[in-house]
């Protein structure tokens, strides 16, 4: 009847604002078993099933040491363990899972959900001025999932590859998130039309600023960079990839025939971006390219953290020759020092022959080195 304890029983008042006089009373393990005054028979009591009672607070009898009332936690402070305010408790919950302590924070965003347990809540103090102390749980602690929305008219084409190997394995680990969005849905016409004929002449369609506007300012309300997939765009690199693999993910917008409205690239800071010098048919592909380089620089996605600073591009080269049995293949054997046992001079090898690489075939990446 009364609420108090940690694991808590419910409150029993009536929901249709009759009021019950309880006539007798006895505990019977977690609850009470009470009999009310009128409530003389089986079909009296059978009109009672399922319904909520409830009990005026100060008609409560004060709660033994180290139990409360949940309904006195709402509006007290929630502190961190080194006593910093983070917010108010809002209200406490039961779903059906032991209590759940919803509180505001003062920095704004969405009220937090947490287990009313001992171990996420150690301390409670609701006495004036009252406060509680939470420990979050682990994976509260962790970053946010990196999220790419991508805005397209070809949703179906993906997850695509990006639903396959280490970015599918990573996607089902909850790592990152994908989120296909269709820009038919954004156009206002019963055709769910998304483009127009350009403005001067010319052949092809230019996708409609309108449309494209409406599925950003719905898509892209948070500070992830939002980029559009084209060929006049700065050339991706692996540094720009490495950078994004560290933000909060990307909001990708993917052009189709002849491209899009120029103002709304401008007027919704479209930053264009180019897989390499040649011409797509949709920036699907592109986008797709982009997600996949970005998601396997996240944490946890590739079996050795350390096998992505070694890689191409990583130290403004390229990689060196790899290797693997058999010992000789086709008549050509291992180079000698990879055998060798010696890791440094496997490592000085490694190198100079990255170096030799570099020179040979990407003279511009290679006269680029040590400027950035
Ligand atoms: N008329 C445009 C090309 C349009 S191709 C021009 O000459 O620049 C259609 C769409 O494919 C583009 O809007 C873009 O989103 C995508 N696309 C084509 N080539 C690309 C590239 N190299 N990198 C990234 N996206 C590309």
């Amino acid at each position: 009847m009364v609420v108090h304890g940690r694991s808590g029983g419910r409150r029993r008042l009536p929901e249709d604002g009759r009021a019950v006089e309880i006539d007798a009373l006895r505990p019977a393990g977690d609850c009470f078993v009470a009999r009310l005054k009128g409530v003389a028979d089986r079909d009296a009591a059978a009109m009672l099933r399922n319904k909520d009672l409830y009990v005026p607070r100060e008609r409560l009898p004060a709660p033994d040491a180290d139990e409360f009332y949940l309904a006195d936690l709402v509006g007290l402070a929630v502190m961190d363990r080194d006593g910093k305010k983070l917010g108010t408790v809002m209200a406490v919950h039961d779903f059906g899972a032991g209590p759940v302590l919803e509180f505001r924070p003062d920095a704004g965003g969405d009220t937090v959900m947490l287990p009313f347990t001992e171990q996420i809540v150690p301390v409670v103090d609701v006495a004036a001025g009252g406060r509680l102390m939470v420990v979050p749980p682990a994976e509260t602690e962790e970053p946010a999932m990196w999220r790419a929305s991508v805005l397209t008219i070809f949703p179906e084409m993906f997850p695509g590859p990006l639903g396959a190997s280490l970015a599918g394995k990573a996607r089902e680990k909850g790592i990152w998130a994908l989120e296909p969005v269709d820009l038919r849905e954004f156009a206002t016409d019963k055709h769910r039309t998304v483009d127009d004929t350009p403005a001067g002449g010319g052949p092809g369609m230019v996708m409609k600023a309108d449309v494209i506007a409406r599925a950003i300012d719905k898509v892209a309300d948070d500070a992830r960079p939002r980029l559009l997939m084209s060929p006049r765009g700065a050339p991706l690199t692996q540094a720009r990839v490495a950078a994004l693999a560290q933000g909060p993910g990307v909001v990708l917008l993917c052009g189709r025939f002849e491209g899009v409205d120029e103002r709304v690239i401008t007027g919704r800071n479209l930053e264009e971006v180019s897989i390499g010098d040649y011409v797509l048919s949709g920036g699907e592909l592109g986008a797709m390219v982009l997600i996949d380089a970005c998601v396997r620089l996240l944490p946890g996605v590739m079996g050795k953290e350390a096998s992505g600073a070694e890689e191409s591009f990583a130290d403004g080269l390229l990689e060196y020759p790899q290797y693997t049995r058999p010992a000789t293949w086709e008549g050509q054997p291992i180079p000698e020092v990879l055998v060798s046992g010696d890791h440094g001079k496997v490592a000085a090898w490694r190198r100079k022959e990255a170096e030799k690489l570099t020179r040979e075939r990407r003279p511009d990446l290679w006269a680029g080195r040590g400027k950035k």
